[in-house]
């Protein structure tokens, strides 16, 4: 298909282990390629689980090396982090998706949902509203189409100033999903006091959900906890159409997925949105 685009089965994946060195070259061609516009962001459509129709989609990093191959997110992002380059590459993640959104919305879609991926030390920032502020207005986007997507770890810690920088998230209009739901270990009260609009089942539950009845049992709870709460819950990850029927019999909604995409280059979205308007 026309949105099949780069699998993880392509990916570049050096036997480099925790070696201080391999990381610090990984490092310093992270940086060059922050600096020589290597990094790219691609898009993953969230669709409707019952209609197909399309909601908006998530933002991806990419990272392309000199030679052509592809670094996967799970191995430079934790770098980034420790290194502080997340703080311009987040920056840069955030405005390359607003514009996206942006595009989307003069294209049509005017509930489109753009959501982006923010790490712990974007998130706690002294800048970070700023920033956001910042490429909301300058590009020209409301917050109501945009959506912030934090772990459950982050969520978990230091709750007080989580809470804080989530009321003033919610003050520009902006949605946040709580990511990789079910694979920390957030208390029932904690997770109360946070201001948050959606639980993003982590995929790992997806995949057990079809293989196991505790599989199922975890996915269900997870589902009644986030709707208990008055919360949308949506599933990442869904790769078949059993998955599916068996997250909609479950109460989940919304999802994404191999099943109806992978993520996109920013040119390949316009086409898939326009070819998914009636459903999968
Ligand atoms: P994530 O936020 O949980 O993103 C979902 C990951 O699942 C993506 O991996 C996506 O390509 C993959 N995925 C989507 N559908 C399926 C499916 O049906 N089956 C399988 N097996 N996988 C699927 P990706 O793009 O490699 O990203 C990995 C992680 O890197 C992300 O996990 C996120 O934690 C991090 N990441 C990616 N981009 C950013 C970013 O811009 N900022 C930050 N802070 N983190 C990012
Ligand atoms: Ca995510
Ligand atoms: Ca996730
Ligand atoms: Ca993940």
């Amino acid at each position: 298909a026309k949105q099949q685009h780069r699998g993880s089965s392509e990916y570049f994946s050096p036997a480099m282990g925790t070696d201080a060195r391999e990381r610090f070259k990984l490092l310093k061609g992270l940086r060059a390629g922050f600096e020589e516009n290597r990094l790219f962001v691609v898009y993953q459509p969230q669709v409707d689980l019952l209609s197909g129709k399309p909601i908006g989609a998530e933002a991806l990093l990419r990272w392309r090396t000199e030679d052509g191959k592809f670094v996967p997110p799970d191995q430079f992002i934790p770098l980034a982090e420790k290194s502080g380059l997340i703080i311009s590459i987040g920056e840069f993640v955030l405005r390359t998706a607003c514009h996206q959104l942006k595009h989307m919305i003069e294209l049509g879609y005017a509930d489109f949902r753009m959501c982006v991926n923010v790490s712990l030390a974007q998130f706690r920032h002294p800048d970070f509203m700023t920033v956001v502020n910042d490429a909301m207005r300058d590009i020209g986007v409301a917050g109501r189409n945009l959506e912030l997507e934090i772990t459950e770890s982050m969520a978990m810690e230091d709750t007080e100033l989580v809470m804080h920088i989530l009321a003033n998230i919610k003050k520009l209009g902006i949605t946040v999903a709580i990511d990789d739901f079910g694979t920390g270990f957030s208390s029932l009260s904690h997770l109360r006091q946070l201001d948050v609009d959606r639980l993003k089942i982590d995929r790992a539950f997806v995949r057990e959900a079809q293989t196991s009845t505790a599989g199922s049992t975890i996915a269900q709870m997870v589902i009644n906890l986030g709707r208990g709460l008055g919360l949308t819950v949506i599933a990442e990850g869904i790769e078949t159409e059993e998955q599916r029927s068996l997250l909609l019999d479950l109460g989940c909604h919304e999802g994404q997925g191999y099943l109806f995409a992978r993520p996109m280059p920013a040119d390949q979205l316009e086409n898939w949105m326009s070819q998914t308007k009636a459903g999968a």
